[in-house]
């Protein structure tokens, strides 16, 4: 699989790759990456790839010209699935994650300033994400949150695959808690059924405890859980 970054800013991204999981998996050669700066596009004497809005409004915004440049010569090398990232897009979840991993190619645009001339969303899109209900300086984050979370799900990513199975969002429901060795630290267990070795008694528990976090952290995401196992029987 092949992530292109659309940025101002490649070195807000770069460093991201230089460690654990992500870097052994590029070394491994199940993901490469590579940067299209949209200032080496621009055909403005200074380079320039922001203005301030048609019909004014405060801030500057990312010009049409360097990106439509950029993706055009992008598109011309080939498929490639053009994802931009603004806080007006639709969220992005753990399936989009999953559906993303069977792509060859993604490509990420990131905003800058007050964010990208709409006429380059409207032709370039092949998707619009937003990260969460909040505004970021850039689109730099929320390029590396969704191919972070992509990556995890191609084949030979993660050590153990079956940790993708258990893992929070696959049911609706978010993980049950976890506990790493000693079984005791500072006064407090680790709940005794996990110390016993009954398989089954250990997930019924992790089942029964999977539901209580989900209900006091998301309990929309318990309701919709109950709704598709109601509706499966
Ligand atoms: N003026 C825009 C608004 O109010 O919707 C915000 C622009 S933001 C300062 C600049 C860039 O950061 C955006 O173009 C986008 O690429 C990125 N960005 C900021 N928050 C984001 C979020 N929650 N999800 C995805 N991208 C975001």
């Amino acid at each position: 699989m092949k992530f292109t970054y659309v940025t101002l800013f490649h070195g807000l991204i770069d460093g991201y790759f230089q460690d654990s999981i992500l870097k052994r998996a590029m070394a491994k050669g199940l993901f490469s990456v590579e940067y299209l700066n949209p200032r080496d596009y621009s055909t403005s004497k200074h380079k320039k790839v922001d203005d301030t809005a048609v019909g004014g409004g405060a801030g500057m915004v990312m010009t049409p010209q360097p990106l439509f440049d950029a993706l055009n010569e992008l598109r011309s090398r080939g498929d490639v699935h053009i994802i931009f990232t603004t806080p007006v897009g639709k969220p992005f979840v753990q399936n989009d994650a999953k559906r993303l991993a069977t792509k060859a190619h993604v490509a990420f645009v990131s905003g800058r300033y007050e964010g990208i001339d709409e006429r380059v969303i409207e032709t370039f899109a092949d998707e619009v994400f937003s990260i969460g209900d909040y505004v970021l300086t850039g689109g730099e984050l929320p390029s590396l949150v969704m191919s972070d979370a992509i990556v995890r799900n191609i084949e030979g990513v993660l050590g153990n695959a079956d940790s993708l199975e258990t893992e929070s969002f696959e049911t609706q429901l978010l993980e049950a808690p976890s506990f790493g060795k000693p079984p005791v630290y500072d006064g407090k267990a680790a709940p005794s059924e996990y110390l016993k070795g009954n398989h089954s008694k250990i997930a019924a528990l992790k089942f029964a405890l999977s539901e209580c976090k989900t209900k006091f952290f998301r309990p929309e995401q318990l309701l919709q859980h109950r709704k598709r196992t109601f509706y499966e029987k």
